[in-house]
């Protein structure tokens, strides 16, 4: 009886939300789709949605690209496609990586496109869709360069056609990825698009999807398009390095907020937080904000992040704990109640997500799907 009584209070969601969440502008990110759609050369066009979305919300993300007509949604393991089949989302999703044999059943049996990366299993696959008396569709990885997944060009070449005489195998795609695209003009991003041309030139015109291109390609390479790109960081309004391309008019959806929870006046030459590594110069004011590392607001933010309040920018003092950390505001005006930004905007302050992560030692990528499901998502139309 408890332990039911517990479960159901675990799932209310019809309580007061914790006062530390993520806000989705999906109007700016509709915008970012628009955009991209408009510049890229290919006629398909994969949103990457593992990692919750890079932390947007797999399932909202989905609704709206699906909205915008997306022709292809990217993850990077079976419990994602399903979840997002759970939810009714009909487009085509293709998993990333290579597959384990023991989710190829349920791969086929959820309709999700997966990678063949050898032919040991692709023979695991052609005999359960066999077994199941199913088609199963799948993209053959070739690696270029990154050196992850996927097989030698030379291996492609005898794979490919045992996959396409295999009548229980649908071979829709030929992928690769890149590895160093993050900014325009790098020889070892172009040598991998020749590569990946000389296969596809070498396998004529078979009614396949080449793909190659991430954001970064998608971005600054142009002849890495081919038949479809796989975005991810760009639809969500960052480009990949420091470098942007002005013709992709995209902008950020994303920002994160918390309402100050406590104020207190403190002496001079006072430690702050575990570990009492900020000390006050002055008396002065410190502000408290509930989220912490265990929303995954990394603890590499002590002493280091940022945060607006009142339109003003100040620093993280002392170490951020789990659940809260620490902000001497000085002489300045704060209340409980406030809104804090941690990424966001606040009149003319803005702190960005690139800013912030740089902060914390790491990339915009992992701060993003570092944030985790403790914060609220509240989405914008
Ligand atoms: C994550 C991923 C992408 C998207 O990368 P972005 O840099 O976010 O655009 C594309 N393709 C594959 C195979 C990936 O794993």
């Amino acid at each position: 009886m408890t332990s039911i009584h517990i479960l159901f209070f675990c799932m209310d969601n019809r309580l007061i939300p914790h006062p530390a969440w993520v806000e989705i502008d999906l109007a700016q990110f509709k915008k970012n789709l628009s955009t991209i759609k408009k510049n890229i050369l290919s006629r398909l066009f994969c949103l990457c949605v593992k990692a919750d979305a890079y932390g947007h919300g797999i399932c909202e993300i989905a609704t709206a690209a699906e909205e915008e007509g997306i022709n292809y949604l990217g993850v990077a393991c079976l419990k994602e496609g399903v979840e997002l089949r759970r939810y009714g989302i009909s487009t085509p999703i293709f998993v990333f990586g290579a597959i384990d044999e023991r989710q190829i059943k349920d791969l086929i049996k959820w309709g999700l496109e997966f990678s063949v990366s050898s032919k040991f299993k692709a023979e695991l696959v052609a005999a359960e869709c066999a077994k199941m008396k199913k088609k199963c569709r799948v993209h053959l990885e070739i690696d270029t360069g990154m050196r992850r997944t996927g097989v030698r060009p030379e291996t492609a070449v005898e794979l490919l056609p045992w996959i396409l005489q295999n009548d229980a195998i649908e071979l829709v795609g030929v992928y690769s990825h890149l590895a160093t695209a993050d900014q325009p003009n790098d020889p070892f991003a172009m040598e991998q698009i020749k590569e990946f041309k000389r296969l596809r030139e070498r396998f004529g015109k078979m009614d396949l999807i080449w793909h190659l291109a991430n954001s970064g390609g998608a971005a600054f390479y142009p002849d890495s398009h081919f038949d479809m790109v796989r975005c991810g960081l760009l639809a969500y309004g960052y480009f990949p390095g420091k470098i942007q391309n002005p013709a992709y008019e995209v902008a950020p959806c994303f920002s994160l907020k918390a309402r100050v929870s406590y104020f207190k006046v403190v002496a001079a030459d006072v430690g702050i937080s575990y570990g009492h590594s900020y000390r006050t110069n002055d008396q002065t004011r410190i502000a408290t904000v509930p989220l912490g590392y265990g929303d995954g607001f990394f603890r590499s933010f002590s002493n280091r992040g940022s945060v607006l309040i009142r339109g003003k920018k100040f620093k993280i003092a002392g170490s951020v704990c789990m659940d809260q950390f620490m902000v001497d505001v000085g002489q300045n005006e704060v209340y409980v109640g406030d809104e804090a930004t941690l990424i966001g905007t606040q009149g003319t302050e803005t702190i960005t997500l690139e800013e912030a992560a740089f902060s914390a030692g790491t990339i915009s990528y992992e701060l993003l799907c570092s944030l985790n499901g403790r914060l609220s998502r509240i989405y914008r139309k």
